[in-house]
C-alpha cells in the first residue's frame, strides 16, 4: 500500500474459450465490481481477440482494457504479430514480459525492453513483469535477479514516460502454482525493484506503481497491498471468477478505506 490509487489487473491468459464467454466474464466483473473501481483501477487484460467485444463492454465504465502482450515493430512483414501503436487504438494497457510468454515463446529481458519501449511510445501504459524462477529462490537470488531484470527494462527510457509504467513482481514459482510468496519476500524483493528506480529516476521513481503476482485470491490479496511498496496485484486464475475477483476489489478497497481512516485520525 502507498499512497497511489491500488490497482487490479486481470491476465485472462489463453481464457475463455468463446467469445461468449469472454463477454460474459467481462459483464460479470463489472456488474459486480464497478461501483468499486472507482476506489481501485481495474484493468482487464483478454487475449487479443476478445479485446473488441470485452472493449464494448466495458465503454463507458472505470474498467480499463489491456492486452497480454505486443510486438515493438508498428508494422510490416512479422505474420501473427499484433503491434503496440495497433493496440493503442483498441486499450489503453498492454502486459510485457509475463514469465509464460518468457519461458513458452523464448522471450528475453532485451526483447522485453523492445516492447516496453514501443508501448511507451505509443502511450499506453504498460505492466511490465519481472520474477525469479524457483532455483533462485531457493539459493536466496530473488533480488538480485529482479534488480538485473529491471535494469534491462528500463534502458533508455524517459521520465517522463515513467507514468505510464507499472512493474508487476511475479516470482515464477508462484504463478499459477498455488503457492504464493510470503508477503516478506515479496516485500523485500519488490523493495529491490523500488531501489533500483531510484537509483535512475531519484524521487520520481515513486511514480511507478509496483504490483504482485503469484496465486493471488480473495483470501490473500490484503496481505499484500497492505505491504508498504506495494500498490496491486496481477491476477491469473483467481480473475476468471468474476465472483472471486470482485472479492479481491473489496478487499483491496477495504485495505485503502482504512489506510485513509488511519491517515485522518
Ligand atoms: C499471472 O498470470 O500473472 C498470475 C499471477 O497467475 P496466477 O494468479 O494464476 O498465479
Amino acid at each position: 500500500m502507498s499512497h497511489q490509487r491500488p490497482l487490479l489487473a486481470a491476465n485472462w491468459k489463453l481464457n475463455p474459450v468463446t467469445a461468449e464467454a469472454a463477454a460474459e466474464l467481462a459483464r460479470g466483473v463489472l456488474g459486480r465490481g464497478e461501483r468499486l473501481s472507482t476506489e481501485v483501477d481495474v484493468v482487464l487484460c483478454p487475449p487479443y481477440c476478445w479485446l473488441l467485444g470485452v472493449a464494448e463492454i466495458l465503454h463507458d465504465s472505470h474498467v480499463e482494457l489491456g492486452a497480454q502482450n505486443c510486438y515493438w515493430e508498428r508494422s510490416g512483414a512479422y505474420t501473427g504479430e499484433v503491434s503496440a501503436a495497433m493496440l493503442a487504438g483498441w486499450c489503453q494497457w498492454v502486459i510485457v514480459g509475463h514469465s509464460e510468454r518468457r519461458s513458452h515463446f523464448g522471450e528475453t529481458d532485451e526483447m522485453v525492453a523492445r516492447k516496453l519501449a514501443a508501448a511507451l511510445e505509443s502511450d499506453l501504459n504498460v505492466i511490465a513483469c519481472v520474477g525469479e524462477q524457483a532455483d533462485d529462490f531457493d539459493s536466496g537470488r530473488s533480488a538480485d535477479t529482479v534488480a538485473r531484470q529491471t535494469d534491462v527494462l528500463l534502458g533508455e527510457m524517459e521520465l517522463h514516460r515513467l507514468r505510464q509504467l507499472v512493474i508487476a513482481y511475479e516470482p515464477v514459482w508462484a504463478i499459477g502454482s498455488g503457492r504464493s510468496a510470503e508477503p516478506e519476500h515479496a516485500y523485500s524483493t519488490m523493495r529491490a525493484i523500488r531501489q533500483r528506480l531510484r537509483e535512475r529516476f531519484d524521487q520520481a521513481a515513486t511514480e511507478v506503481r509496483l504490483l504482485y503476482g503469484g496465486s493471488v485470491k480473495a483470501a490473500n490479496v490484503a496481505a499484500y497491498v497492505e505491504l508498504p511498496n506495494c500498490d496491486g496485484c496481477l491476477i491469473g486464475g483467481a480473475s476468471l471468477d468474476a465472483l472471486e475477483f470482485s472479492r479481491m476489489l473489496a478487499a483491496v478497497a477495504e485495505v485503502y478505506a482504512g489506510a485513509a481512516g488511519r491517515a485522518a485520525e
